[in-house]
């Protein structure tokens, strides 16, 4: 070389480095390979021959440029630090925990867990849905109740979620206030306050102690705290008793470790148990994402929201897990579900059911016990310092009465570098949880005014019982064998390594899953969530700790913004649901505050996603669907005669861009603006913004508010079915409705300022805030121009996998100049007549050749979705449609007689290793059977069981571990 570089050459050199051909798997000359199949010259013709004209955008305006993984992570470094890691000991909900690192590594960093989808493909996912049995199992245990889901999305919605069932279950319908205990956490109130007020439904306060309010106020609902939030635990069966008198559910709010040591809610009569399974594990993260569980009674069951892991049996007759009574859910009740949740916490359940795992019973009891012997030590030396402590029977929080001196015992705790809280009428609260150690409650117990050396090795009487005898659980619980084995580390490992490798996850093979966005969930973006400076951070810590998540909400706030063309992002709903539910409250208040009460009104296309009906009779609309043509697109005839029918009630129009159906409406603008001109709003569901990032925009095509899901789009990992996030961006008008925070701050200053006449929609004030550092790296690291190629190349592949696949299979839907968007559907519903095969056939089948099969069956009966996202090296996408057309040719030999029409390599899929060991009476071979293709061979992935039976479980609800553990025994035996 005869010449020093220059600096560009030099910055040249960085860049070949970056992250974007990273994230994007085609490279250069498989991107000219699918454009040359496609018949277009480059990825800018493809975009312009799919997207409209008249709504593309150029470059996304306002995000930094695009940096490699350790400038991003450097950056992430930065804003850590500024965030202060206090030891909160604030409570209300959120608990210091220490995740055992076992699990830490092998679960929550492993992407063999948390790169998984929801376990709708039920043969390929065996491995996580008995770790939500493990989940559900200690939640029966704890609760005391016999029928457990397998996570929502956090306490407070979980209670209004449990209000809400309640409502429909209640038989005495004269029945219409719900009544809260005074003595709830007060964002658990506020969620269930903001959930009431669309449908009209009071909330009485119910002071502690007082059942005979309850016959005063005849609620259909009773919502009680156990423990209080400021700690006390009380016998709560005369309060459930009083409910049950006036034809009311008993809905209890229990914290889980407490319930190790206490008496079940289920046993004092509770119809709901509600709570948070943070402290099994779970960091606090800044308010989430963590689990939240319900339990509930037999009689309750099918109104139960959420998803319930049962077990069933295979076509083998082996047992076998799965989702059980799907059709509660949404996607099949539209707007008469009672619930809209689709995403939930399965990650984080899965650890804090591994968490019980590697504890066990008397594992859990002993921190339970250490737990509240600190807690009884503090009281003792709060009394010794001259404190009147309010409760006398508590678990972990110790309440000191409103005085003067609190503020000062405040102040020297947060010097010494604890967070208590303090409550605005002047009481002070201490929580303490597993992590306090040995010298920290030397310091805690002289700041209270008691001192170490005498409290403790003094007589036992000397610190009051603090739990009633009354109240006490027996020693008998989490008996299953599941709960008292893995409890060595390399027990442990290899348990969590074999549920591991039943599973298909991202690191095993592409999940061509449609509307779903299965894409890369970069390591660098994943490396910040378990950060102390991110993980340990209490969600009402004093803002000046937090300095460092909320520049980084900021800009992820104005960079979302700036994406979706709109005003102002709000980042608190916890899945996408919750972002429906958010924006459609949004329009409800906007209406309300124009004076148009009126308008409620919800028009929704019938091949929307279930949560869109279910959200808005959530928000108090009625749904009024919207007939869709043969090609998939809005019948605006339809629309307009719709419109003109409700006239000044329509309230809203909710639709999906790119369509469910994976096509750019041409009629966009026009639809948008039809329902401007009748007074509407357009709310536009934005699951499908991975085909319109930098080529269009929710803004440009003209709506008035849209979320986003940061799970698909945006990388977070999908994590079996959770977590995610669904902020709303909003138009400027609209930007004073967005979800209010939640009435909590610790330092003793209520948050009173009515941020929103609608409340917040979520626990805490940013939802699942330890996650966004995963967006943030992936925005930071992709830049404007980044985004835009990755929508391009979405949409180049998915055209490339039509093309290959269109010869085969007929492709349903295809926009006004032959494109699909980032998916396409494909029919299979004409192999029934000809094969005698149907659409699960398929995708049973496709588990042989190692895929999780597309989106089967939405929104088009009998059909596939194929999305196959930007970050799918061409040589994946060739592999599977591979797999896709030797599919095809087996249908072929079931339709030319050449095979049988039951007894075939489809009908009989998926195969298991066990089987081909066995007897084989199949007219194909074992290697057809489980190596039908040479790639197969070279990286086989076994089923662990066949076909699972859905029906026969659903008319068997076992939602334990109990069938499992019997088999096990009943097989060793054998
Ligand atoms: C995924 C999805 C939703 C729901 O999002 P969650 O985060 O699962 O609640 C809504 N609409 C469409 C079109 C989707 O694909």
């Amino acid at each position: 070389m005869s010449q020093i570089p220059t600096r560009d050459e030099l910055a040249a050199l960085d860049a070949a480095d970056a992250f974007i051909g990273r994230h994007i798997a085609p490279d250069a000359a498989g991107i000219a390979d699918m454009l040359d199949a496609i018949g277009v010259a480059s990825l800018d013709a493809l975009a312009a021959r799919t997207v409209p004209d008249g709504i593309r955008i150029g470059e996304i305006a306002g995000l930094p440029a695009p940096c490699d993984e350790h400038a991003a992570l450097d950056e992430l470094r930065a804003l850590a630090r500024q965030n202060t890691v206090a030891r909160s000991l604030i409570g209300a909900g959120y608990h210091g925990t220490r995740t055992p690192p076992v699990i830490g590594r092998n679960v929550l960093e492993n992407p063999g867990w948390y790169t998984a989808y929801t376990p709708y493909q039920a043969e390929i996912a065996q491995g996580r849905l008995e770790a939500l049995l493990n989940f559900q199992t200690l939640v029966c245990e704890l609760t005391g109740l016999p029928v457990a889901n397998a996570s929502l999305l956090d306490e407070a919605t979980a209670a209004a979620e449990a209000v809400a069932m309640a409502r429909a279950a209640c038989k005495v319908k004269t029945n219409t206030a719900v009544a809260i205990a005074t003595d709830i956490h007060p964002q658990t109130r506020a969620v269930i306050a903001t959930r009431m007020a669309p449908l009209g439904i009071p909330l009485a306060d119910l002071a502690s102690g007082q059942p005979e309010a309850i016959a005063e106020t005849k609620p259909f609902a009773v919502v009680l705290s156990y423990p209080g939030t400021t700690g006390e635990v009380r016998d709560l069966r005369a309060e459930i008793d009083a409910a049950h008198a006036v034809g009311a559910l008993a809905i209890v709010c229990a914290d889980p470790l407490a319930l190790v040591l206490l008496t079940p809610p289920g046993e004092m009569g509770a119809d709901v148990v509600v709570g948070s399974s943070q402290r099994f594990g779970v960091p606090m993260g800044f308010g989430g994402p963590h689990a939240a569980f319900f339990a509930t009674t037999e009689a309750n069951r099918r109104l139960m929201p959420g998803r319930i892991v049962g077990v069933s049996i295979d076509a083998a007759g082996a047992p076998a897990m799965r989702l059980a009574l799907q059709t509660r859910e949404q996607h099949i009740r539209r707007e008469k579900a009672t619930s809209n949740i689709c995403t939930a916490q399965v990650l984080l359940a899965v650890i804090a059911g591994f968490y019980a795992v590697w504890h066990g019973p008397e594992g859990l009891r002993r921190i339970a016990r250490r737990v509240n012997l600190h807690a009884r030590l503090i009281a003792a030396a709060a009394r010794a310092g001259g404190h009147a402590v309010m409760h006398d029977a508590f678990f972990d929080t110790v309440t000191l009465a409103p005085a003067p001196a609190n503020t000062a015992l405040y102040r020297a705790a947060a010097e010494a570098g604890f967070n208590l809280r303090l409550h605005p009428e002047g009481a002070l609260s201490i929580s303490l949880d597993e992590t306090v150690t040995l010298a920290e409650l030397d310091t805690l117990i002289g700041l209270f005014g008691g001192d170490a050396a005498t409290l403790m090795g003094g007589a036992l009487s000397e610190i009051a019982t603090s739990l009633p005898l009354a109240l006490l659980r027996g020693e008998d619980y989490l008996e299953q064998a599941v709960f008292n084995t893995h409890h060595s580390e390399h027990a442990m490992l290899r348990y969590l390594k074999r549920l591991e490798d039943r599973d298909i996850a991202l690191n095993r093979s592409m999940i061509p899953l449609g509307s779903c966005t299965m894409k890369l969930n970069a390591t660098a973006e994943m490396m910040a969530i378990t950060w102390p400076e991110f993980a340990d951070i209490h969600p009402f810590a004093p803002a000046a700790q937090t300095q460092g998540y909320l520049t980084l909400i900021e800009r992820l706030s104005g960079w979302l913004a700036a994406a979706t063309g709109f005003a102002a992002v709000s980042l608190q709903p916890n899945a996408g649901s919750q972002g429906e539910y958010a924006g459609l409250l949004a329009i409800r208040a906007f209406h309300h505050a124009n004076g148009q009460a009126n308008r409620d009104i919800c028009l929704i296309p019938s091949s929307a996603h279930g949560t869109n009906p279910a959200s808005a009779a959530m928000a108090g609309m009625r749904v009024v669907v919207v007939a869709c043509t043969k090609d998939g697109d809005v019948d605006v005839a339809d629309l307009e005669a719709k419109i003109a029918q409700h006239g000044d009630s329509l309230a809203a129009l909710m639709i999906t861009y790119p369509s469910t159906h994976g096509v750019f409406e041409e009629q966009i603008r026009r639809i948008c603006e039809l329902v401007h001109a009748h007074g509407g709003q357009v709310y536009m569901d934005g699951a499908n913004m991975n085909a319109q990032l930098g080529l269009t925009s929710p803004g440009a095509i003209g709506a008035d508010v849209c979320h986003l899901n940061l799970h698909k789009t945006f990388c977070i990992p999908h994590g079996g079915g959770g977590p995610g996030i669904g902020p709303i961006g909003v138009a400027a008008h609209l930007v004073p409705y967005l979800p209010g925070r939640p009435v909590v701050v610790s330092d003793g200053h209520a948050d009173a300022t009515p941020t929103s006449p609608v409340g917040p929609v979520s626990a805490a004030p940013y939802g699942s805030a330890l996650i966004l550092p995963i967006s943030y790296a992936y925005i930071r690291m992709m830049g404007a121009a980044g985004l835009k190629r990755a929508s391009e190349v979405a949409i180049a592949s998915a055209n490339y996998i039509a093309g290959r696949l269109g010869p085969h299979y007929p492709v349903l839907y295809r926009g006004a100049r032959g494109m699909v968007a980032h998916e396409c559907i494909i029919d299979c519903r004409g192999f029934e007549a000809s094969a005698n095969i149907r659409v699960e056939d398929i995708a049973k089948r496709l588990q042989d050749y190692g895929f999780h099969a597309p989106t089967m069956s939405w929104p088009v009966a009998g059909t596939l979705m194929i999305e196959p996202t930007e970050s799918e090296p061409k040589d994946e996408l060739d592999r599977f449609c591979d797999a896709m057309i030797a599919i095809r040719a087996e249908i072929a030999e079931i339709e030319a007689g050449a095979a049988d029409r039951t007894d075939n390599v489809l009908r009989n899929s998926p195969h298991t290793a066990a089987e081909i060991a066995g007897d084989w009476t199949h007219p194909y071979s074992r290697a057809q059977a489980v190596f039908p293709l040479p790639f197969v061979r070279a990286a086989k992935y076994w089923p662990p069981v066949k076909r699972v039976d859905n029906a026969y479980g659903d008319r068997n609800l076992v939602c334990t571990c109990a069938p499992l553990e019997a088999y096990a025994e009943q097989e060793a035996l054998a």
